[in-house]
């Protein structure tokens, strides 16, 4: 239902579950977060209110450079349980999404018939396991994204981090709203509405439809439905809530 990610060298958990917060008005029924700083992920997941992750969260610190991804889950596969709340891991990367995987079935089946071990009952899962497959074939982590992202019908809004490229946020885009955000301070703030990054940043670009690409401090490289890269759009935020 909301999606929230940060990458930069500020307090990425308050940012995050800031950021949650500001979408919390849209409903849902579970909130997690997944950072990854120093090599190492965190991951935190909850059912019910925001307070009840930030009751988990009281203890972890973030401090330095991060990537973090947030989500606030209302359910359309898999009940509201804290196995089946987002991000999702695979081996080594984490995954939120917003719609829905039309053909999450037959992708499930084929990645089970290979070994692959499922562990809730969302249609998203099938993103973070099937680009895992795609790495090992693909010669960079973005190759292996974009394959992914070909291969998923629905609709959606994602980001995705991954261990063996710990210093960018994946993302793309179709039939659910998303935006990224800058600042002077190179940092990146992605969000699936414009007001959690109000006081954060100044310009930002509204994804179309067909977007999918990576960020990382110095670069936000956005290709279209035909894998053309383009420039991004950016417009000035307004600082009013
Ligand atoms: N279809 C996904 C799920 O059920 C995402 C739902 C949402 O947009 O929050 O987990």
């Amino acid at each position: 239902c909301g999606i929230v990610g940060y990458l930069g060298k500020k307090n990425t958990k308050e940012i995050l579950l800031d950021g949650l917060k500001e979408l919390e008005y849209r409903g849902y029924d579970s909130a997690g977060i997944a950072v990854l700083q120093d090599e190492k992920f965190s991951n935190y997941k909850a059912v019910g209110k925001l307070v009840n992750l930030e009751e988990k969260t009281k203890d972890f610190k973030t401090d330095g450079f991060a990537v973090g991804i947030g989500h606030t889950r209302w359910a359309t596969h898999g009940k509201p349980t804290e196995l089946n709340a987002h991000p999702h891991l695979g081996e080594g990367s984490y995954v939120v999404h917003n719609g829905i995987i039309e053909n999450y079935a037959t992708l499930k089946k084929e990645l089970q018939s290979s070994g692959v071990t499922f562990l809730s009952q969302t249609d998203t899962e099938v993103i973070v396991h099937q680009f895992e497959k795609n790495q090992k074939s693909a010669k960079n982590s973005f190759e292996a994204f974009s394959k992914t992202v070909s291969e998923l019908h629905g609709a959606y809004a994602i980001l995705l981090v991954t261990k063996s490229e710990p210093d960018t946020i994946f993302f793309a885009k179709h039939g659910s709203p998303m935006l990224i955000g800058v600042n002077e301070e190179n940092e990146k703030y992605f969000a699936s509405s414009d007001t959690p990054l109000i006081g954060h940043c100044q310009r930002v670009n509204y994804f179309e439809d067909g977007d999918y690409g990576y960020a990382t401090s110095d670069e936000i490289a956005i290709f279209d439905k035909d894998g053309v890269q383009k420039e991004p759009k950016f417009s000035s935020l307004s600082q009013n809530k």
